[in-house]
């Protein structure tokens, strides 16, 4: 496809081997297939399954990779056979980037789980560009009112955080009264909001030592802030984990009352350390999250900006998305890092 007014190449940020930093390299600016859009990225939130994934923590990425899943730009032009979108409109586009639809598990409503996934800035090229195709299926238009950058972070943050918190919900069969939250990152500081708007107490667990994140928290409205080591003052109803470290598992389990549930978050995690049956028992309940639905996309963007949900950012030029990786990979952040291509 030849678009005129496009550019033939763009700059993009390119994973060629996972262990090694991302290049800088110029590309073909992508051709939308039929079904596709082609974005102009304005924004691409760095999001810590990137690191799982430029680190080869999870197997078999798209090689070479634009890496990616919190995008926010412009689209600019379509494939055939588009629906819902114009040029000029301003787009999300997700982790989950496209699904088969006639999988068990599509099926039955199950697309998070289905077994022909393909994911965005992992099997699909994602937003560490300047521009990006996107199934026009799968990106959600982006309420108005946020800003480009604000925006990202709510695409894979803001998204796997609400599931994260709707799972819980589900498992205890009510909205808790008392939310854990380990791991107050890009994730954790979206979803306080949301659990605290929905008249929640929020707790919040950080690194040992960690004044900054606690107080970050504590600003954010948390009612209590400490370490991951530490005790919570009252027994939890749930508790949500967002950094990928399996001892935070039977911390949790200890930190939740009777009934209780425990939702990770992640997509990697460290090794779940063995556990007494004891804190399982009484009806907690331990599950995981994978993925988004559609569904959740549309919801949790309706419900943001009536929280609202506010995203604290830090913003890198295109360029400065290793240095991006290596300063959430050392908890030097925070809230979200985004990408300003
Ligand atoms: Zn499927
Ligand atoms: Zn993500």
């Amino acid at each position: 496809m030849d678009t005129p007014g496009l550019p033939r190449t763009m700059r993009a940020m390119v994973l060629e081997r996972p262990g090694t930093p991302l290049r800088l390299r110029e590309a073909p600016v992508p051709a939308p297939a039929p079904g596709q859009v082609l974005v102009r990225v304005r924004a691409c939130g760095v999001c810590r399954t990137d690191l799982h994934v430029a680190d080869g923590e999870l197997p078999d990425p798209k090689l070479p990779l634009v890496p990616g899943h919190e995008v926010v730009g412009t689209v600019v032009a379509k494939g055939d056979g588009v629906e819902g979108f114009a040029e000029g409109d301003r787009v999300g586009v997700p982790w989950l980037g496209w699904t088969c639809g006639t999988c068990r598990y599509c099926r039955r409503g199950q697309e998070n789980l289905c077994e022909n996934a393909r994911f965005t800035g992992y099997t699909l090229d994602g937003g560490y560009a300047e521009y990006a195709v996107a199934d026009a299926r799968y990106a959600f238009p982006v309420p108005g009112a946020y800003g480009d950058v604000e925006a990202a972070p709510l695409l894979c943050a803001g998204l796997i955080g609400y599931r994260t918190y709707r799972l819980a919900k589900e498992s205890l069969g009510r909205a808790p009264e008392r939310v854990g939250i380990y791991g107050f990152g890009a994730a954790g500081h979206l979803v306080a909001q949301v659990a605290a708007a929905e008249g929640a107490a929020v707790y919040a667990f950080t690194r040992e030592g960690d004044a900054e994140g606690q107080a970050f928290a504590r600003r954010l409205g948390a009612a209590w802030a400490g370490a991951s080591t530490e005790a919570p003052p009252e027994p939890l109803d749930a508790a949500l984990l967002f950094a990928p470290v399996g001892a935070l598992v039977p911390a949790a389990l200890k930190a939740v009352d009777r009934g209780g549930a425990v939702v990770s978050g992640g997509i990697h995690m460290s090794d779940v350390p063995s556990i007494p049956y004891r804190l399982l028992w009484e009806e907690r309940t331990l599950r995981s999250v994978a993925n988004l639905t559609r569904r959740d996309g549309l919801d949790f963007l309706a419900l943001a900006p009536r929280v609202p949900v506010r995203t604290e950012t830090t913003a890198y030029p295109l360029e400065a998305a290793n240095e991006a990786l290596a300063d959430l990979r050392d908890g030097r952040l925070t809230g979200a890092a985004v990408l300003m291509p």
